[in-house]
């Protein structure tokens, strides 16, 4: 089997229970998560197609962009990182009209166990993806607001109390214990309830989503590969968690090298 093309981040779903990764070469799409345990072999062939005007770029920016498109589009702005400090209402929104689709529409907050509890937010349609690819082993929903920066205000005064951070490495590792995702959301409310008030945020029910991962093998420690350093990487595919390809050979992540062309043989 053997396939080729400008790939993208591995899309994601829960199948019962378990995550399921595709990864794209240009319009095929191959399930990846079935070629776990066999050897594989990935090459880049040197080439970056910038994934929002299609030109060829010496080194990707924002995670698969040219260096225009990276300081123009306004999913590569800083906002979008930290949402709390959206400035469209100061009129100067990169994209006004993109802002108004992406970022003026239902957000959760809600914590995870990636390496432990974390918060974040996303957009309401971006579940349970946003979990699957931050790795998470269990994740609960426990705000939904209308726009991302509302979203964002909440974040940032939860992370006095709670990390927003992922220890990636332990994640790969699945140095991982089990937490208590409701009553830690029982106490991130009761710390929040003007803020809940003013935002007129919707409270969620405790519904606790359970990722496992296809990994037959995790890491004992943990090195990363890059195709900028070797265009060629092969090894047995031990697991896939996060957006990372766990190989006996180190971890791939995959979204780090959207745009690049790849060919995969398996
Ligand atoms: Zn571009």
């Amino acid at each position: 089997m053997q396939l080729s093309g400008y790939t993208d981040k591995m899309h994601t779903s829960l199948e019962s229970g378990v995550a399921q990764y595709k990864l794209s070469f240009d319009d095929a799409e191959l399930d990846i998560s079935a070629l776990v345990g066999k050897p594989i072999e990935l090459t880049f062939s040197q080439q970056i197609q910038c994934s929002a005007c299609g030109s060829m770029t010496k080194k990707s920016y924002s995670q698969g962009y040219c260096w225009p498109c990276a300081n123009s589009l306004a999913r590569c702005d800083l906002c979008i990182m930290r949402p709390e400090t959206c400035h469209y209402y100061q009129g100067t929104c990169r994209e006004p009209e993109w802002g108004e689709s992406y970022c003026f529409s239902p957000h959760i907050v809600y914590i995870a166990n990636t390496s432990g509890i974390k918060v974040g937010i996303t957009r309401k349609t971006n579940t349970p993806s946003r979990w699957i690819d931050q790795g998470a082993l269990s994740a609960l929903p426990i705000l939904e607001v209308n726009t991302r920066l509302d979203s964002g205000r909440i974040e940032k005064t939860l992370k006095s109390f709670v990390s927003d951070k992922t220890n990636w490495r332990k994640m790969l590792m699945n140095e991982v214990k089990p937490a208590e995702l409701i009553p830690n959301k029982a106490i991130l409310l009761g710390e929040i309830p003007s803020l809940i008030n003013e935002l007129s945020a919707k409270p969620l029910s405790d519904d606790v989503i359970n990722i496992d991962y296809p990994v037959i093998k995790y890491p004992t420690k943990v090195v990363s590969l890059s195709f900028d350093k070797t265009p060629v990487i092969s090894g047995i595919l031990n697991g896939i968690k996060g957006q990372y390809l766990l190989l006996d050979c180190g971890v791939l992540n995959i979204r780090k090298f959207s745009s690049y062309h790849l060919t995969i043989s398996a």
